[in-house]
């Protein structure tokens, strides 16, 4: 097992019915969460060029999801809640900043990196670029408008969870 100092939270959505062992954080449709590995623990193969230092966790299901209909396995609002408390958690715990440079979704990362779901690709990358069935993304300026706004309220969401952390461990003196 190689080491990390955990820095960065990337956020997924498998697209597949079951954890996945290349996250270290597996969130369930009805809420429950599944501890893979370690943050602590470097894993090789969830967000091209940022692996190291990355913490990814990521919400199971979007089978077949398209934009327009996420289908049978859509999110679940339960499912958005726990991975941004779980994401907070280790906001707290490694001290890490709430920026679009140290917690951002696979989407995010992948348009920076000048590749995306505006491409019409099947392997898309595309996790994380709205939370509700949404028409009529169709460029790069679209898919980046959504991606950003989507990110922005999901650090929002965290933020207000590592909130409530902090004030709780205030609260009982840690
Ligand atoms: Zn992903």
């Amino acid at each position: 097992m190689e080491k990390q100092t955990p820095t960065r939270i990337a956020i997924h959505w498998s697209a597949s019915n079951r954890p996945e062992s290349c996250y270290h954080i597996n969130v369930l449709r009805d809420g429950k969460v599944i501890h893979q590995a370690p943050p602590t623990e470097r894993l090789p193969r969830h967000t091209k060029l940022r692996n190291t230092g990355t913490v990814a966790i990521a919400a199971i299901g979007m089978v077949d999801a398209i934009f327009e209909d996420f289908g049978k396995f859509a999110l679940t609002n339960n499912q958005i809640e726990a991975l941004c408390a779980e994401a907070a958690n280790l906001v707290v715990q490694y001290n890490i900043p709430i920026d679009t440079d140290h917690i951002f979704t696979h989407c995010e990362a992948a348009l920076t990196d000048g590749y995306g779901p505006y491409q019409g690709e099947p392997d898309l990358r595309w996790d994380f670029m709205i939370l509700r069935p949404t028409v009529g993304i169709k460029t790069e300026k679209q898919a980046k408008l959504w991606a950003s706004t989507t990110g922005r309220v999901l650090r929002t969401k965290i933020r207000w969870y590592a909130e409530r952390i902090k004030e709780r461990k205030a609260k009982d003196g840690l």
